[in-house]
């Protein structure tokens, strides 16, 4: 280790991922599941607005908080949504996962205990130890169900926050209106900070998306473009909650971040008024798709939203599994990525018909074996 990287950058490491980046960087032609973001490009009207904000010489630093007609734009969503709770603030963050490492940097002290579930979102853990907190998962196999007993087992008086994230990376599961209210009552009763990742909020196939905040007027909502809108490099996101937490955040942003690309946030105005009506019937085809072509031969959990599956593999450790799948052509993510358990894998299908069909065909082959 070089002696000067700090004890907060060896505190979690990242070689999993990149382990399967190298393996996948040698294929030629994979088939490509692996890809955590969709595979249409940004609507081009979006792009036509984008163009011409640069154009058009809109290329200065904007206000820490976001352009005010973004913000504008974004308050009355949020009004509209939230409508029992008006007294939200909304900032634009330089995408959600800035937006995340704010939250944290806000609110964690060293030695708070930040609670969530897993399987998680890699980042979750990182950022957690990054501001010196301690992460408590809470374990949610087989159904990776949220399950507000097992959240109230996990809390203790050192509790700071909990964090929820539906639809879910990688599950693709969502929580239920009834285990959402019932945590974000917990959370408001204990005094405990509530954050919703609610970043694959637009892909929600069954039933209508609902946010923790409607039942905990506290809670601090993170979501952004990069998802609903394949704007994944443009770093444009959003956050909302309570006015002095977004002070504090604010604060921060002003002295790290500074703000988000401001020719994407015109770019953003444009997506807030695109339907992704059609994306979405898509992707809830293709999750479908991709459940029917595995579900006999897989155990896994139909995803309610997002565009993962988080099959069980069919060996007993998933690593050896993804190597095996990658070895054939096969690009999947290995579940101990994102959880304790090495059991399970990742498969993302936000990927054209065929890449799916190919890939479903593989991984039946490798399943019967
Ligand atoms: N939260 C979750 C659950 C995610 O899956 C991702 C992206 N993979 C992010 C946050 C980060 O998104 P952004 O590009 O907006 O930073």
């Amino acid at each position: 280790m070089h002696p000067w990287i700090s004890d907060r950058a060896e505190s979690f490491d990242s070689s999993g991922i990149r382990r399967v980046f190298d393996l996948a960087a040698k294929l030629e032609d994979p088939i490509n599941l692996s890809i955590g973001q969709p595979d249409f490009d940004v609507p081009g009207e979006i792009r036509q607005a984008t163009i011409e904000a640069i154009e058009s010489g809109k290329n200065a630093y904007s206000p820490t908080q976001g352009i005010a007609p973004l913000r504008e734009s974004l308050q009355a969503k949020v009004a509209q949504q939230y409508a029992q709770h008006d007294d939200r603030e909304v900032f634009v963050s330089s995408g959600t996962s800035g937006g995340l490492m704010l939250s944290m940097l806000s609110m964690v002290n060293p030695g708070d205990e930040v609670i969530y579930l897993d399987p998680f979102f890699v980042m979750y853990p990182a950022l957690v130890q990054m501001c010196g907190g301690i992460p408590v998962p809470v374990d949610s196999y087989p159904d990776f169900r949220l399950d507000p007993e097992k959240i109230e087992a996990a809390i203790t008086p050192r509790t700071k926050m909990i964090l929820l994230n539906s639809p879910a990376n990688p599950t693709g599961v969502t929580a239920s209106a009834s285990d959402l209210k019932q945590v974000a009552e917990l959370a408001a009763e204990k005094n405990i900070a509530l954050v919703s990742d609610e970043i694959y909020s637009t892909f929600h196939y069954d039933d209508e998306f609902v946010s923790p905040a409607v039942y905990n007027d506290q809670t601090i909502v993170i979501d952004g473009f990069s998802k609903s809108h394949a704007m994944t490099g443009w770093r444009v996101g959003y956050v909302h909650g309570p006015a002095d937490i977004m002070a504090a955040m604010l604060k921060l942003q002003q002295y790290s971040f500074v703000c988000s690309p401001q020719p994407a946030q015109w770019g953003a105005i444009r997506a807030l008024e695109t339907s992704l009506d059609g994306y979405l019937a898509d992707y809830r085809r293709k999750r479908d798709l991709i459940v029917e072509g595995l579900s006999d031969v897989y155990e896994l959990v139909k995803p309610g939203g997002a565009f993962y599956v988080f099959p069980k593999a069919p060996v007993t450790s998933g690593a050896a599994f993804v190597e095996e799948a990658i070895s054939r052509g096969l690009l999947i993510i290995p579940g101990n990525i994102f959880s304790h358990r090495d059991s399970h894998f990742r498969i993302s299908f936000a990927a054209p018909d065929e890449t799916l069909h190919r890939g479903i065909e593989l991984l039946r082959e490798l399943a019967r074996r």
